[in-house]
């Protein structure tokens, strides 16, 4: 029960092939993309995907998107439309994740669609997951590597410190910072339909430069979508209060933007740059939740940050970090 996982560097020679050995094995190995890192395992394993929704205390109506290496594995899993195709051809690889009508023959364990007829595909831009993905000839399912509803991990010491003491990866494929920060944008596409389902590190605006129209967002919906409609979810364990201008005495702080000098603070970018500011949100997140347990402090005040840009990715996952734990 919960051994330490191998780490290993993404430049040591054998990475890739002990990767595929374990994941052959139907154990789980946590993988470096551009966006979070990712707790991979074979799609088409019932028991190996069972074994992450075990892992991460994942609930089970929340699906799994499948990773991919191109274009040619997605259209094997799921029938993408011409205006899917136009998406996937101008962001693949990148942190963009397609939702489209799964096909009868994909092959993807039930399990990892949760009971949909839809499948979520993705190519992840990382060089060696890739060629992972590329040299295992098939799908990997591969959530964000930390246990459910808690702060997503952005580098390989995230991974291990998440998973202390459970069931986790038995290998960890370290290639340094995540350099997006913030998980993949979300996209629904039926036909000529295109709707957002969770903002992430593709900003909507170059989307909707691609698309020739803006891409409405679907909220609120009765049905679970994206982790977008779990309250609570990326979640340190010490409060957030957020849109603060100044912390209090008892509070840590995250900040944006020029800002006096204070102990217990991180800065997401000084020069205000969003993208910066992604890349760095979950790490200074971590840093800032361990001053809090271990100075005693009230909590963690969060500055505004503009919701333009990756923007609106960074506020989705502040708003449901510092939400009301209903997991
Ligand atoms: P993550 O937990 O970051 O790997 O994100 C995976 C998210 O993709 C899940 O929380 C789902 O809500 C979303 N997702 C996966 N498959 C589907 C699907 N078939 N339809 C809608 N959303 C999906
Ligand atoms: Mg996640």
């Amino acid at each position: 029960m919960g051994r330490t996982p191998d780490i290993l560097s993404t430049d040591a020679p054998d990475a890739t092939r002990l990767a595929l050995e374990a994941l052959a094995r139907g154990e789980l190995v946590a993988l470096p993309t551009e966006t979070v890192y990712g707790l991979a395992a074979d799609a088409r394993n019932d028991r190996a995907v069972a074994q992450i929704y075990a892992a991460k205390g994942r609930p089970g109506f929340n699906p799994l998107i499948a990773h991919v290496d191109g274009c040619d594995m997605a259209e094997r899993l799921v029938e993408l439309s011409p205006l899917a195709m136009r998406l996937v051809e101008a962001f693949w690889p990148g942190p963009l994740t397609i939702v489209a009508p799964r096909r009868a023959d994909a092959g993807v364990s039930p399990i990892a669609a949760a009971g949909l007829d839809t499948l979520a595909v993705r190519a992840p831009a990382h060089e060696t997951t890739r060629g992972v993905i590329s040299a295992f000839g098939a799908p990997l399912v591969a959530p964000s590597a930390n246990p459910s509803g808690r702060l997503s991990p952005t580098c390989a010491r995230h991974v291990v410190d998440g998973f202390q003491g459970r069931d986790g990866p038995t290998l960890v494929l370290d290639a340094g910072p995540s350099s997006v920060g913030v998980e993949s944008t979300i996209v629904l596409v039926n036909g000529d339909d295109a709707v957002l389902l969770r903002p992430g590190g593709l900003s909507r605006e170059v989307i909707e430069g691609v698309l020739g129209r803006s891409l409405p967002a679907r909220r609120d919906g009765a049905v679970i979508d994206a982790p977008g409609q779990l309250a609570s979810h990326y979640a340190p364990a010490a409060r957030l209060r957020l849109e603060a201008t100044a912390p209090r005495d008892d509070e840590a702080f995250l900040a944006f933007g020029e800002t006096p000098q204070r102990r217990f603070q991180e800065n997401l970018s000084l020069s205000r740059d969003l993208n910066e500011a992604a890349a760095n949100l979950f790490e200074m997140l971590w840093r800032l939740d361990a001053l809090v347990a271990a100075n005693g402090l009230a909590g963690i005040a969060v500055a505004p940050v503009p919701a333009t840009g990756l923007g609106l990715a960074i506020n989705d996952r502040l708003a449901r970090a510092a939400a009301p734990r209903t997991l």
